[in-house]
């Protein structure tokens, strides 16, 4: 319980307000990224080559004459996989929205780490305001 104690060297409180506004800044443009996220999805589109179990079919003894591309969205949920047969006209659709989702998830991310880095700073800033004012109570 050092609440009373002296600050360490009177350069500080502004240096930490110059880095407070410099993470707000960067959380203000990170967001502004946000407005460019266009629909997205959740998962990974997958290209499948299949067998199709006749024995006779080239596709039997030979891989590149699976037949194929099948396309598939496959994303968990309630922690199971789910597997959602695209058409071949959908895929680009879904994989184009699963980059936008990943995208997404980076700057939920980086929201997230600059949050974190301000919170503590101005949790800093309001105990060393708490710490002046504290101080300029003894004094009277
Ligand atoms: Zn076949």
């Amino acid at each position: 319980m050092s609440r009373i104690s002296v600050s360490k060297g009177g350069a500080r409180p502004t240096q930490r307000n110059a880095s407070l506004e410099r993470h707000t800044q960067r959380f203000s443009d990170v967001r502004r990224d946000l407005e460019e996220i266009g629909v997205f999805c959740k998962g990974t589109v997958l290209k499948r080559m299949m067998k199709c179990g006749k024995a006779r079919c080239a596709c039997a003894s030979d891989p590149t004459k699976r037949h194929g591309p099948y396309y598939e969205l496959t994303y968990k949920a309630n922690g199971k996989t789910v597997n959602v047969k695209l058409s071949t006209e959908a895929a680009p659709l879904y994989k184009a929205a699963a980059q936008q989702y990943r995208k997404l998830k980076s700057l939920l991310n980086r929201l997230d780490k600059l949050s974190k880095t301000i919170l503590r700073q101005q949790a800093k800033l309001a105990e060393s305001r708490q710490q002046i004012e504290e101080k300029a109570g003894l004094s009277r």
